[in-house]
Order: structure tokens, then C-alpha cells, then sequence
């Protein structure tokens, strides 16, 4: 089975289901499709562009649901913990070793910091910060 979409000679878009391509043809040449709306015989294929822009409009509206996700994890994590800023593979390392208060904590690691906190089974996250402003 193929879907079709069609139109008729007044501009009424609707979706039609045939066996094949060949199907629509033979059924389209004896003007046996008709509208269900004004009951027209004339009857063509429409261009696909409306499902197309239907799916670009999904795919903005998934970057936009993923976008405030990550806002609202920096936004618990921001509440909830404490920036430590550049000094963050240091003071995850005192908390570790029990020389600092334990407690949530969130700043920024180089890369290299990063594998010495893993190297050292410190437990930690890397989390997709983004920004605030734009958009
Ligand atoms: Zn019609």
C-alpha cells in the first residue's frame, strides 16, 4: 500500500491509500477518486511540501524541549550546589579525601583535571551547560 496526498480541482488536500503507483493511475485516468469533501472527480497529486515542513517544525520542537531540559538541570544545579568555579578538580579532591566539607558542588575542570579526578575514582559529572542568553 502507497499513501498519496491529492487535491482536487477546488484545492481540498486529503490522503489516500492505494495498492500502487499504478493502482492510483488507472483509478486517477477513469476519474474514479473523488474528493471527499465537494465529491469532485478531478483529482491530482499534491507537492509533499506540507509534511515536509511538518517535520522541520518537529525537529525545532525537540531542540526546543532539549533546551529547557538542560536549563532546568543548570538551574538544580545552580540551587542546590555550590560554584566552586575554576578550583573545581581541587576542591572535589579535599571533599574526597575528607578535607573539605562535603557537600554538592559544580565548576569548571580542564580536560586534563577531568582524567586525574577519574584516575583517582572520584565521582563527579560532566553536565551540557548552556548558556542563558541567547537563543
Ligand atoms: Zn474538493
Amino acid at each position: 500500500m502507497i499513501r498519496f496526498a491529492l487535491k482536487c480541482a477546488c484545492g481540498h488536500r486529503f490522503d489516500s491509500w492505494f495498492r500502487d503507483n499504478r493502482a492510483y493511475e488507472g483509478l486517477s485516468a477513469a476519474g474514479r477518486i473523488a474528493c471527499p469533501a465537494c465529491g469532485g472527480g478531478e483529482v491530482a497529486k499534491a507537492p509533499m511540501a506540507p509534511s515536509l515542513a511538518a517535520a522541520r517544525e518537529e525537529g525545532a520542537d525537540a531542540a526546543v524541549r532539549l533546551r529547557s531540559l538542560l536549563l532546568g538541570l543548570r538551574d538544580t544545579v545552580e540551587s542546590n550546589c555550590e560554584d566552586v568555579g575554576s578550583a573545581f578538580a581541587e576542591e572535589a579532591r579535599k571533599i574526597h579525601y575528607g578535607e573539605a566539607p562535603a557537600r554538592g558542588i559544580y565548576g569548571e575542570a580542564s580536560a586534563e583535571e577531568a582524567n586525574a579526578l577519574v584516575e583517582e575514582e572520584i565521582t563527579f559529572a560532566r553536565l551540557p551547560w548552556i548558556s542563558r542568553g541567547d537563543s
